[in-house]
């Protein structure tokens, strides 16, 4: 039986232990069964006798997202195909896919990951689980399925899209938890609306939330319609999909990393140096006990920072690191001042706005839905939070797309 509160729990000492236990074990496995890190290893002459600990990472090379675009279909496998049970693909781009494939044990190691997820967010067998991202290559929609059926709740493996019947769906099943990417259950509640409902009446209980960056003011909105609580999701296919990475602390003191299961260095992006605790930078991923594929040194994009190693006030002394607040990719700089579109967003939703774009072109340009005199409130909140003017124009409601996975906010030129 897997003991799932001694794993969220596990003390200090042992995550030490079991961390550089497997951190030894697997930069073995990937030199012994992995071509692609042999020839990088040999490449950055590295003699991997001499790697013991994690404090050695720094010294290992980093893998790319353009080494697993060259590495299509399997080349970076670590096994041979017949044992392989499934992939996944990673999204966001165009060109070469990225593909992931998943022994026996990865399937396994997945949905533990989401067990103990579940666990903190007290979600059980009484619970009815709506699924709502996509069943497919996509890995949202199998990754909470996996869990959700361990756990023998009430599955509703509806899939992306119809919003509509979304909204039956709730009602006339009574889901208490939905999964979802996080800019989706503000399109529920307008849909649900649109068909007579009251959001806050709805049955809906906890929404586990992921996918995309999404602002603490956005939270709040949520957590208000639907009247319900709200938890980040972190994850991504290239370390396993949704829920693998770690989980957000009970008490919203930011994420909590599975460090048993994954080793997290947060560097600068120019330079690819560690940054000391605190400082925000780009989250590098170090799969620990993974089969089909660990990867070392991932480098994800995601922009997050350190906030705690100590033992966290909900008594899980597993890493803290901040939310994701954004992607390198969709970092913008405009004369010299960088932001992400959350930033933005953090004041939009302060203002209770729920849809808006965020246009780069020769300029800044922020839409939103919304009363009309909110227009000058919010630029002069962006002038004086993030230190840029941009033209900030109100359309009607309806005007904006909307979206039922994850939202294209930021358009560029
Ligand atoms: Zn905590």
């Amino acid at each position: 039986m897997y003991n799932v509160e001694k794993e969220i729990f596990m003390p200090r000492k042992e995550i030490d232990e079991i961390k550089r236990k497997r951190f030894r074990q697997v930069v073995k496995y990937v030199y012994d069964h992995s071509a692609f890190y042999r020839r990088i290893f040999r490449e950055n002459r590295i003699d991997i006798d001499r790697i013991k600990g994690p404090e050695d990472l720094p010294k290992l090379p980093f893998t790319t997202k353009q080494h697993l675009r060259d590495a299509y279909p399997l080349k970076m496998a670590c096994v041979p195909k017949d044992d392989i049970v499934r992939i996944q693909m990673s999204g966001g781009t165009t060109g070469q896919p990225v593909i992931i494939p998943y022994t026996r044990e990865d399937v396994e190691q997945w949905k533990k990951m989401l067990l103990r997820d579940f666990h903190i967010a007290g979600i059980t067998s009484k619970d009815v689980i709506q699924i709502t991202p996509a069943f497919g290559l996509w890995n949202g929609g199998f990754g909470f399925h996996f869990a959700a059926d361990a756990i023998n709740a009430f599955v509703i493996p509806i899939g992306a899209g119809n919003t509509r019947n979304q909204v039956r769906f709730i009602v006339d099943f009574g889901t208490t938890v939905l999964c979802a990417t996080a800019s989706y259950p503000l399109r529920i509640a307008e849909v649900a609306e649109e068909m007579g409902y009251e959001p806050s009446e709805l049955s809906v209980e906890k929404m586990l939330l992921g996918a995309e960056p999404w602002s603490d003011e956005m939270r709040k909105q949520i957590e208000k319609t639907f009247d319900a609580r709200a938890y980040d999701i972190p994850g991504l296919t290239e370390m396993g999909g949704v829920g693998t990475v770690g989980f957000e602390c009970p008490e919203r003191n930011g994420l909590h990393i599975w460090e048993d299961n994954y080793i997290v260095e947060i560097v600068d992006p120019e330079t690819g140096e560690v940054v000391e605790d605190g400082k925000e930078g780009e989250v590098v991923y170090t799969s620990l006990n993974r089969t089909a594929m660990p990867l070392l040194r991932y480098r994800s994009g995601e922009i997050s920072a350190v906030i705690s190693r100590e033992e966290c006030e909900c008594g899980i002394e597993h890493m803290t690191i901040k939310r994701i607040r954004g992607r390198t990719d969709d970092m913008v700089i405009y004369k010299g001042v960088k932001f992400y579109p959350s930033d933005v967003e953090q004041i939009l939703a302060s203002y209770g706005v729920r849809h808006y774009r965020i246009e780069v072109k020769d300029g800044i340009r922020v839409i939103f839905e919304g009363e009309n005199g909110l227009a000058g409130k919010v630029a002069k909140d962006i002038r004086e939070f993030l230190g840029f003017s941009p033209r900030v124009e109100v359309v009607a409601n309806g005007m904006l797309e909307r979206f039922e996975g994850k939202a294209r906010r930021l358009v560029r030129g």
